[in-house]
């Protein structure tokens, strides 16, 4: 059966698993259809997730150094901020990128599609445009790339506008005197961040017993220390029970002895979904899971083998960079390379006030699976560059095989951290161990050199601190 369009490689959905595998396809020879449902192509990655959070992450950590330079005597002013002129500016950097892909897409030919996709056959695909008609694709093979959403929460008020998910937030409606942020993990610290700086009061309730789930609780400490003294109130182990909307505010109550209190917005950011359910997989013959993820294998081939899937739809970390990789396997895979994802090397990022990250094993993990491991961490209050950039609550941290020395992992919190954590990750996709860190020449002062005296601490060439 033959669509009113036919594709060698069909690929559904055009974030940065999506627009990577089409791309890499079609720089193969491939002869690639992307489908997205948006005008925009980019995903939510771009459109709505990190490229909009990270310009106003921006923005607040300008803010926040130039309240901290108050204490190194220079002083600047309250931020006087232009709400329109800042989302406008926001939105510009959003649409560079969006034309940016749509150029890409032009110059490779791959042929977009836009529409609501939906299997019909293993080979057929249909596509609800937003004219009202229906074009139907025939594909040789196929990529799902349709992402994840925003998890809802029972007992809240999602349709009042004063609640909203991390796209709501990112919209930059108003700056709330007082915001309620539901969920402790990456989006919701990165969306508090960016409220706090621009001046609102900010309560974060957490479920978990600690904020950011999933980091060692060493990396956390020096943020929760942070915004534990700047935020209203930070309510760990306790869960929202109601919200209820009433024209003086958003009245919310709490499971356990946290008083009720009053928002003038709430964020839900309680984690996100798969969209892997409502594709009409099924008439494919593809298994999705009960939660909406597609299993995949090392090829992220799906049972269906000619039907891969990629980036949040697939199991695994919901980060941009872990799609582009498997798109980019994923299109290789199809043009007969023998590529396999590995996910050891995906590193996490949490761009908050300190930054958090981590690469490679954790010591939470490392004791969940019994893994033997050894640690060296350096403090950077011992960092001349730390102090001098207001970081001297930051560490790093490896993570090396007992026998061999080789890095396992590493984990690093403080200003920069996010960008820092690629070394570790070369060293870990190298195999290298701590030796090759501890004998690579670091620039100085850099926060970079942490590693490499981490490192040093690690292999015995340095025995103390100053
Ligand atoms: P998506 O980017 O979700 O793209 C899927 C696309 O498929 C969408 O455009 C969707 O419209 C389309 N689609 C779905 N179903 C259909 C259909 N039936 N028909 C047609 N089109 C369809 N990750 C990071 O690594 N770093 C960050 O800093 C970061 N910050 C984030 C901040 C926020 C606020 C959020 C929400 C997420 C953030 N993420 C970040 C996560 C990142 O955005 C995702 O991991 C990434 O976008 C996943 O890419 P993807 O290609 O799998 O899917």
């Amino acid at each position: 059966e033959r669509g009113d369009v036919h594709a060698g490689v069909l690929v559904l959905g055009s974030g940065p698993g999506g627009y990577a595998a089409a791309f890499r396809a079609a720089d193969l020879g491939l002869d690639v259809v992307m489908v997205e449902r948006h005008a925009t192509l980019g995903g939510v990655c771009l459109n709505v997730g990190c490229i909009p959070s990270k310009a106003l992450l921006h923005i607040a950590k300008v803010i926040a150094e130039a309240q901290s330079a108050a204490s190194h005597g220079v002083t600047f002013g309250a931020p006087q901020v232009d709400l329109d002129a800042l989302r406008a500016w926001k939105e510009g950097v959003v649409a560079r990128l969006t034309r940016g892909v749509a150029g890409m897409a032009k110059g490779r030919e791959v042929q977009v599609v836009q529409g609501e996709a939906r299997f019909t056959g293993p080979h057929t695909l249909e596509v609800a445009g937003p004219d009202g008609t229906t074009t139907t694709i025939s594909f040789d093979h196929a990529i799902v790339a349709a992402g994840s959403r925003s998890v809802q929460l029972p007992g809240i008020p999602h349709e009042d506008p004063r609640v909203m998910d991390s796209t709501g937030a990112l919209e930059l409606a108003e700056i709330p005197g007082r915001l309620l942020v539901v969920g402790g993990g990456i989006i919701g610290l990165e969306m508090a961040t960016v409220y706090d700086a621009l001046g609102s009061e900010v309560t974060v309730v957490e479920l978990a017993d600690g904020l950011i789930p999933g980091a060692d609780r060493d990396l956390v400490k020096p943020l929760a220390r942070r915004i534990g003294k700047r935020y209203a109130a930070i309510h760990l182990g306790t869960s929202v029970e109601s919200v209820e909307a009433r024209d003086d505010g958003l009245h919310a109550t709490f499971s356990g002895d946290v008083p009720d209190a009053v928002f003038d917005r709430v964020l839900v950011a309680v984690g996100r979904i798969p969209n892997g359910a409502g594709l009409g997989l099924d008439a494919a013959g593809v298994t999705v899971d009960e939660r909406g993820f597609v299993p995949v294998d090392a090829q992220r081939r799906t049972n269906v083998a000619h039907i891969l899937a990629i980036g949040d739809v697939a199991e695994g970390p919901m980060l941009a960079h872990k799609a582009t990789a498997e798109g980019h396997v994923a299109a290789e895979v199809i043009a007969g390379h023998a590529s396999a994802f590995d996910p050891r090397g995906v590193p996490s990022v949490a761009y908050t006030d300190p930054e958090v990250a981590w690469v490679g094993l954790t010591e939470t993990e490392a004791a969940e699976r019994d893994v033997a491991y050894e640690t060296s961490v350096f403090p950077w209050s011992a960092s001349g560059r730390a102090l001098a950039v207001d970081g001297s609550t930051g560490l790093t941290k490896l993570l090396r095989d007992p026998e061999t020395g080789r890095v396992l992992g590493a984990g690093i919190v403080g200003p920069n951290a996010g960008e820092l954590i690629a070394e570790p990750g070369f060293a870990l996709e190298m195999g290298a161990d701590v030796a090759d860190l501890a004998l690579t020449i670091h620039a100085h002062p850099t926060l970079s050199e942490t590693l490499m005296l981490s490192a040093e601490l690690a292999d015995g060439t340095i025995t103390d601190l100053p």
